[in-house]
């Protein structure tokens, strides 16, 4: 059984704690397979065979240098089990099918999900300079991009509820196109003719900013907010 190694939390970005606190080169040694977010919210990573990939808050595809910060992020070693072909399905009736599969909601995941995609819409993030700005404000500078009939990748993660505020709960996915043009965090899809793979995960290892200033000061004790942040931002 393999574990998700996560950099940061999601409560980090909600009380705008946005220093990049590790490197791209260090998050590909917790595994080759991820998403993340670079320091200042900058862009959608999505980590695959190894390689680090930004959709930037223009919707452009670049691979990472290896001391790009990140703050955010979650990676593991893949070794998905092919759960089946999809066909003119949307994610989130795969999404119910692929929990219906696994037969619980309390348990970890990776889901990778590749082939021909009727229909993909992304955001991505501009990034934030220091003073950082509140997700709302993040929120209003990000860029949604929409795509047709574009083969590709879409992997993430399945995050159970108690786990809230260290992630994000329920399904957390990105995109990046076969002809890297194209890509992001995954708002809405259509799956044409694709391949399902899923890995559980048995561990999570969380990964703090032990040496960050701000991150250590900071007042972390407002759980209610956190709450009405992630379901304002995520839905
Ligand atoms: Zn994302």
């Amino acid at each position: 059984m393999s574990s998700i190694t996560q950099f940061g939390t999601m409560q980090m970005l909600v009380e705008s704690l946005l220093d990049g606190f590790v490197t791209a080169k260090d998050m590909l040694k917790a595994g080759n397979t991820g998403i993340g977010t670079g320091a200042g919210v900058d862009g959608e990573l999505i980590l695959l065979d190894g390689k680090a990939y930004q959709v930037n808050g223009k919707g452009q595809v670049q691979e990472v240098a290896d001391d790009f910060p990140v703050v955010f992020g979650d990676v593991h070693q893949a070794a998905y089990q092919v759960l089946g072909q999809y066909e003119n399905q949307s994610f989130e009736d795969l999404s119910s099918d692929i929990l219906q599969a696994v037969g619980s909601q309390n348990l970890f995941l990776s889901v990778k999900i590749t082939g021909d995609f009727q229909h993909v819409q992304t955001r991505s993030a501009q990034k934030s300079e220091k003073p950082y700005p509140g997700l709302g404000e993040i929120a209003k500078k990000q860029m949604i991009f929409n795509q047709d009939n574009v083969s590709g990748t879409m992997v993430g993660y399945y995050t159970p509820s108690l786990y809230e505020g260290v992630g994000v709960p329920g399904f957390h996915m990105h995109f990046l196109s076969d002809q890297k043009d194209f890509g992001g965090h995954v708002l809405d899809s259509q799956l044409k003719n694709v391949e399902v793979s899923i890995q559980i995960l048995d561990a999570l290892n969380v990964k703090l900013p032990v040496n960050n200033r701000d991150y250590k000061k900071a007042d972390l004790s407002h759980l209610d907010h956190l709450s009405q942040v992630i379901h304002a931002a995520e839905s």
